[in-house]
């Protein structure tokens, strides 16, 4: 029996990973789930699951909370004090599946206890970079890139010295609107149609905007240290490859997949060995064929945006990061037009000098939380 938590248990990710669990059940044993605000389904989880507790972020839900699970003897808990507490109990892999920033306090908790951890939130490692990182190397733990592009290069690094590495390319689908022409009138219905994956609301606008390649071109940088000239970003419309690494001999290694989440988060379930998922193979035939665009950075800023921020380092992926998720809500509120996402955080980034660079984990946070203020402020000026 090996022992998990899932933070974000009720979401995309995490409702993936425990389809995964639920196929091989008698190996798990679940020890917390997490949530934000949705107690029926985290109380559901917690029950099928036998989980030794249970966490709402949202303080005002515990009474929900404690009814919904009253009789089952699993603990309930609430507010982000309760999140960390959860997410450092000891346990062989903790999946790091909530959304946002919000999620870097529990994964730096789980960190803190030299866990093993498959992290599917970039915005965490992307807002507290090398804090992060040194903390992983602090503690002694082992951080799995569940995100499929940075899975997919674990993988391939595999094949060979990360010394030897010529480049490494994170391939793209170009999101539901790489063919729109008009990007003044899109709504976030059609933003968060993916063509391909199924995913929570946010990362769909991400991918709409590009700015999940961005945060993923910073992820990738401080997860796989070959310089940030190395990382490529091409388009690849049928997401079969999910990322290259070319090596200095002119080999270069692919991992191929269909496009289910699935497949990223066994393989971190399993590391260092494999597990079965219940999805078909490939069928290559049937594709047909696999295309390659270089992306447009006119129509879709945010690469480069995320590009400028990771050269530039310190506060700035951290300021850039907090301004989409600003940008990101207004835009499924309805507050603002789909194109003024990426104009949003380039005008926070340039607005005034940036932050210094976070040394702790609290000063990323109060990076982070100036930055949603200036995104805020320009978007409803008092
Ligand atoms: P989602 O919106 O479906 O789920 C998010 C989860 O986080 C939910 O359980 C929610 O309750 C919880 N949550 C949200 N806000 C919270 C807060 N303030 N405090 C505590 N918990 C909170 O999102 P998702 O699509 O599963 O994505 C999760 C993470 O994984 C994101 O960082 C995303 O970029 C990354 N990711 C997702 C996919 C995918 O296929 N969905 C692929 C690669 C990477
Ligand atoms: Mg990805």
């Amino acid at each position: 029996m090996r022992s998990i938590s899932i933070l974000g248990a009720t979401g995309s990710v995490g409702e993936q990973t425990l389809d995964l669990i639920r196929r091989n059940s008698g190996e798990w044993k679940v020890v917390a789930l997490t949530a934000n605000s949705n107690v029926a389904g985290l109380a559901a989880a917690a029950r099928e699951f036998g989980a030794e507790v249970a966490v709402v972020a949202d303080e005002r839900r515990l009474d929900d909370l404690r009814a919904a699970l009253s009789g089952s003897g699993i603990e309930a808990a609430a507010g982000r004090t309760a999140l960390c507490e959860a997410a450092a109990r000891p346990v062989d892999i903790t999946v790091a599946a909530i959304v946002g920033c919000a999620g870097l306090g529990p994964v730096m908790a789980a960190i803190e206890q030299g866990g093993t951890i498959a992290l599917a939130n970039k915005e965490a490692l992307v807002s507290a970079g090398d804090v992060m990182t040194a903390a992983v190397a602090r503690h002694g733990a082992t951080l799995l890139p569940t995100d499929s592009e940075h899975n997919a290069i674990f993988q391939c690094l595999q094949g060979g010295r990360i010394s030897d590495v010529r480049s490494i390319t994170l391939t793209a689908s170009g999101g539901p609107l790489r063919t729109v022409q008009d990007l003044s009138a899109v709504t976030p219905a059609q933003a968060v149609a993916h063509p391909n994956w199924d995913m929570g609301a946010k990362i769909s606008v991400d991918s709409a905007t590009m700015f999940n390649k961005g945060l993923e071109l910073i992820e990738a940088h401080h997860l796989f240290p070959v310089g940030l000239d190395r990382i490529r970003i091409v388009v690849h419309p049928q997401s079969v490859i999910h990322s290259m690494v070319e090596y200095r001999d002119g080999s270069t290694l692919a991992q191929l997949g269909p496009s289910d989440m699935r497949v990223p988060i066994a393989s971190c379930l399993a590391w260092p060995g494999r597990m079965d998922t219940p999805m078909a193979p490939l069928d290559l035939p049937a594709i047909g064929e696999l295309s390659f665009f270089a992306p447009d950075e006119t129509r879709f800023p945010a690469t480069r945006l995320a590009r400028e921020a990771a050269q530039a380092g310190g506060a700035a992926p951290a300021v850039l990061n907090a301004a989409n998720e600003i940008a990101v809500d207004a835009f499924l509120a309805g507050k603002i037009a789909f194109s003024r996402i990426a104009v949003l955080v380039e005008s926070v980034l340039e607005q005034g000098e940036l932050p210094a660079a976070p040394r702790t984990l609290e000063e990323v946070l109060r990076v982070d939380e100036d930055a949603r203020h200036r995104a805020t402020r320009i978007l409803e000026p008092a």
